[in-house]
C-alpha cells in the first residue's frame, strides 16, 4: 500500500481541508490496497465508504498531505473495526476444570496453538493444564500432541486406540476433575475443507465438554477463505474468538479485517512462527499498521496534528493579549472543550474544580449547553462572529432560529462571552497559565 498510495499522495500536495476529490482518490488506491491484502471484497467496500464519511471536509494538518492525512483516518477506522475484546489474551477459565475447544480446518496450526496456549496458561497464570488430542484420523496427530506436551512440560491425556472424538472428549473431562486441572484443552481434528461430518463431530465434542472458550484457528495467509470458515464454525459450532496463525510470514493479514467485520468475533491471539513461544496476544494498532504498511506516515501525522495544536494556542495567547476574543474564537475554545472530553472531565482535570463541575452538572449546564452553543455561533454570519457588538434584536431573532434555539440562550451565549473576553484579557497580562480556567469560569 505504501508505494501504491505515495503516488497518489505526492499528486494531493494542496493544503486546507480535504476535498472530495482528495478523499476519492485516496480511497480508491485504498480500496485496492485492501483488496490486495486480502480484504474481503464487500468489507472493503463498506470500510472505504465508513472512511469518506469521516474524512471528507476535514481540515488537513500542516506538515502533511492531503493523502497522508486520509491514511491516517484509514488507519484509525482500521482500528477501531479490528478491536474486539478488551482483554484479548485474557481466556476464561474460571470454574475449573475450564473445558477450551479449539476447532479448525486441518494444517491451520490447531494442534501448535494449543499447546502455545497451554504453555502461556502455565507460565503466565500459573495453572494446571491438560490437553488432550481428538484427531481420530491421524494417529500420528496424537502423537505430535504428546511430544509437544512433553516439550513444554503440559501433560496429555493417554492415548487410547479406537475411541471416538466425543469418548475422548468424555474422558479428558473425568480426567481433569479427578486430577485436579484447572484447564482442559480439546485438540480436535481438522479436515481440509468444512463438511458435514467434521461439523457433527465438533457439534457432538461441544455439547459434552460445554467450553469456556472455543477458539477457532485460521491460517493469516488464507484470504477470503479464511472469512468463509469463520462463518461457517460460528455458524454451526458457535465460538468466543480467532486466532490468526502464521502471522510471521509476509501476507497482509487483511483476513483479520474481514473476519472481524463479517462474523464479529474478536481475534484473541496471533501466531508468530513455529516455536511454542511464538504467540501474542491481538493488537489492533500493530494488525491495522500491517495491513496498511505505513506506521511512520501515521507517527507524522499525529506529531503535525500535536503540533498545529500548540501553535494555534500560541497564536490566540497573542490575540488575546491584544484584547482580540471574538466568536471564532470562543467557538473553537468550546469545541477544544468537547474534544477534551467534555466540561467534566477537564474539571476533573484541574485541582479544586471537582465541586464545581458538580455545581455545573446541578445547574444543567453540560456537554449539551456547550454543543448548543457552537450551534448558535455556527448561525451567526462572519461579520457578527467577528463583532459581537452587532448582534440587536433582529439579528439575535434570527440567530437563536437558525439554531433551533431561543433568544434567552443566546443572551446567555453573549453574556459568557463578554465576561471571557474581560477575563482573556486580564489574563492576557498575566501570561499563558489559566487559560482554560478562564474560558469555563
Ligand atoms: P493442525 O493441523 O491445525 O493441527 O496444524 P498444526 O498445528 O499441525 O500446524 C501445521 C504446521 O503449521 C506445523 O508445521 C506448524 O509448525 C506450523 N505453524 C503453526 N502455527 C504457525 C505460525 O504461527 N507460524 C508458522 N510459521 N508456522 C506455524
Ligand atoms: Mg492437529
Amino acid at each position: 500500500l505504501s508505494e501504491r498510495l505515495s503516488g497518489v499522495f505526492d499528486r494531493l500536495t494542496k493544503q486546507g481541508a480535504l476535498s472530495d476529490d482528495d478523499v476519492a482518490t485516496a480511497l480508491r488506491e485504498v480500496r485496492v490496497a485492501l483488496l490486495e491484502a486480502d480484504v474481503s471484497l464487500p468489507v472493503a467496500r463498506d470500510f472505504v465508504k465508513a472512511v469518506q464519511a469521516k474524512a471528507t471536509g476535514q481540515a488537513v494538518t500542516r506538515s502533511v498531505t492531503p493523502g497522508q492525512q486520509v491514511v491516517k483516518i484509514v488507519h484509525d477506522e482500521l482500528v477501531a473495526v479490528l478491536r474486539g475484546a478488551d482483554d484479548p489474551g485474557a481466556l476464561k477459565i474460571d470454574n475449573a476444570p475450564a473445558p477450551i475447544l479449539m476447532v479448525g480446518l486441518q494444517g491451520s496450526g490447531k494442534t501448535t496453538t494449543t499447546a502455545k496456549l497451554a504453555r502461556r496458561l502455565k507460565d503466565k497464570n500459573g495453572k494446571r493444564v491438560l490437553m488432550a488430542s481428538l484427531d481420530t484420523n491421524r494417529p500420528a496427530a496424537m502423537e505430535q500432541l504428546a511430544i509437544l506436551g512433553r516439550q513444554i512440560g503440559v501433560d496429555t491425556l493417554p492415548i487410547v486406540k479406537g475411541e471416538t472424538a466425543v469418548q475422548i472428549a468424555r474422558r479428558a473431562k473425568t480426567h481433569a476433575s479427578l486430577g485436579g486441572y484447572d484447564v482442559y484443552m480439546l485438540d480436535t481434528a481438522g479436515r481440509l475443507h468444512i463438511d458435514e461430518v467434521l461439523m457433527d463431530e465438533v457439534q457432538a465434542v461441544r455439547d459434552v465438554a460445554n467450553p469456556r472458550e472455543t477458539l477457532l484457528v485460521v491460517d493469516g495467509l488464507t484470504g477470503q477463505d479464511a472469512v468463509n470458515v469463520a462463518s461457517e464454525f460460528d455458524g454451526k459450532v458457535g465460538i468466543t474468538g480467532v486466532v490468526l496463525t502464521r502471522m510471521d510470514g509476509d501476507g497482509r493479514g487483511g483476513a483479520a479485517l474481514s473476519m472481524r467485520a463479517i462474523t464479529g468475533k474478536p481475534i484473541r491471539f496471533i501466531g508468530l512462527g513455529e516455536k511454542m513461544d511464538a504467540i501474542e496476544p491481538f493488537e489492533a494498532e500493530r494488525i491495522a499498521g500491517r495491513i496498511l504498511g505505513m506506521g511512520d506516515i501515521v507517527a507524522l501525522v499525529e506529531k503535525a496534528q500535536e503540533t498545529l495544536e500548540a501553535e494555534q494556542a500560541e497564536r490566540m495567547m497573542k490575540r488575546f493579549q491584544k484584547g482580540q476574543f471574538n466568536m471564532n474564537d470562543l467557538k473553537m475554545q468550546l469545541e477544544q472543550m468537547l474534544r477534551m472530553g467534555g466540561l467534566e472531565s477537564i474539571m476533573g482535570m484541574m485541582p479544586g474544580m471537582g465541586k464545581m463541575s458538580k455545581q455545573a452538572a446541578d445547574a444543567g449546564f453540560d456537554d449539551s449547553v456547550l454543543r448548543r452553543q457552537i450551534a448558535l455561533i455556527n448561525s451567526m454570519t462572519k461579520k457578527e462572529r467577528a463583532n459581537p457588538d452587532l448582534l440587536q434584536a433582529s439579528r439575535k431573532k434570527r440567530i437563536a432560529a437558525g439554531a433551533g434555539l431561543e433568544v434567552s440562550e443566546l443572551n446567555r451565549l453573549l453574556k459568557m462571552h463578554r465576561q471571557m473576553a474581560d477575563a482573556m484579557k486580564k489574563m492576557g497580562k498575566m501570561g499563558k497559565k489559566g487559560m482554560l480556567k478562564g474560558a469555563i469560569a
